[in-house]
């Protein structure tokens, strides 16, 4: 197998190269090539042959554990997934539902929510949606008034969510929701809401993008009920599962296929030539890198960072270990060896 700059790792074990060979040659083999290098986001309905394959392969949910129907795999078998997926131009499948909010159900959820919800997220059946935004509340999020009022055995809900991705295809959204207006701090008064769209109150209208296409959605909320048994976490707790619900955020937004992506669109074609826009790709890809480094470094045991070409000999040869506090910054490579930890080179 001919090694490229496209994998973190340079030295896979036996059976981890094994596995990337399996990976490599299933994905040529079932992967349409019409979706693969798409340079904008391809919606749902498109994408659910190649997610149903992928389950049917049962690869679509390598970060679940096996009790959950997912593969149980290793933190490197998943990087393989995720790089031989990118490789090739392969799409991931959405993340709202396999990463955002199917494993905080796996953690936070009730044997009936994960009955009812698992399934339908690992076929691709069911699309889900996040319902965090709102027209008076973006980065300051904690500011959020759509509202729910517990009324007997249902929250009544009243507000307004916007900047849903795919809010216009999902069949379910998790919504965070005011329940205590006089909460202090305003975090403590958030609960959070698994809300089936097709319930009565709901209006979805999406929203058109300067580009042409609506990959966003808002949905506005009228005497919406929600059963109580749909309310994830505690009441009132929904601040906490929002935040280990952004870990895994953070951590697909550093996907090589989105710096691919920004390339695209910032350059017109994939094979940009003009050199502003090249140099603003290689920012971008600069930044995601380094989200998806920290994000790495942050999950993953240590490893040895393996210098570019570029790098001295004498910094490829350290193996010594960094102080147990130190975050390094992201290395100019992929490159990283199991096992060991070394620094970084500076960045220049
Ligand atoms: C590709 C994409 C997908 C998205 N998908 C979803 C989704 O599925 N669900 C969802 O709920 N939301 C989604 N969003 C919305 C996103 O989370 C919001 O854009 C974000 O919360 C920012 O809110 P805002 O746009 O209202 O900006 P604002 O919060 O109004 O911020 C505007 C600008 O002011 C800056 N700013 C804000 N506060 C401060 C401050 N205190 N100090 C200094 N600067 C500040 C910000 O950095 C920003 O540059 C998506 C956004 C994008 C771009």
């Amino acid at each position: 197998m001919q090694w490229d700059n496209t994998t973190l790792f340079s030295d896979d074990n036996p059976a981890d190269r094994a596995f990337r060979e399996e990976v490599r040659a299933w994905i040529a083999a079932n992967c349409p090539k019409e979706l693969c290098d798409r340079p904008l986001r391809i919606d749902p309905p498109e994408l659910k042959p190649w997610h149903r394959k992928l389950y049917e392969r049962g690869w679509i949910a390598p970060h679940w554990p096996k009790s959950a129907g997912g593969m149980g795999a290793t933190l490197t078998q998943q990087i393989i997934l995720f790089e031989e997926m990118s490789r090739v131009g392969a799409p991931t499948p959405y993340p709202h539902g396999l990463s955002f909010i199917g494993p905080l159900i796996i953690e936070a959820g009730t044997p009936e929510q994960k009955a009812e919800h698992l399934p339908g997220i690992l076929t691709g059946d069911v699309t889900w949606c996040q319902g965090y935004s709102e027209p008076g509340s973006g980065s300051d999020l904690a500011s959020l008034s759509t509202s729910a009022v517990l009324d007997g055995d249902s929250f009544v809900v009243n507000g307004h969510k916007v900047w849903t991705t795919n809010g216009h295809f999902a069949d379910w959204m998790f919504a965070l929701v005011r329940t205590d207006r006089e909460a202090k701090p305003r975090h403590a008064g958030i609960t959070m809401l698994l809300i089936d769209l097709k319930s009565s109150g709901i209006t979805v209208r999406p929203i058109q993008t300067i580009r042409g296409d609506s990959e966003f959605a808002e949905e506005f909320f009228v005497d919406v009920r929600v059963p109580k048994e749909n309310m994830l976490g505690s009441l009132n707790g929904g601040w906490q599962v929002a935040n280990k619900l952004l870990g895994s955020e953070r951590f697909t937004t550093g996907h090589p296929r989105n710096a691919r992506c920004f390339s695209t669109r910032l350059g017109g074609s994939p094979n940009i030539r003009e050199p502003h826009a090249i140099r603003r790709s290689c920012t971008v890809l600069l930044c995601l890198r380094s989200i998806c480094w920290r994000s790495r470094r942050f999950i993953a045991t240590p490893r040895v960072c393996m210098p570019t070409a570029r790098h001295p000999p004498r910094w490829r040869q350290s193996s010594r270990l960094p102080a147990a506090n130190s975050v390094s910054r992201p290395p100019n490579c992929w490159s990283m060896r199991r096992g060991r930890s070394a620094e970084a080179p500076p960045i220049s």
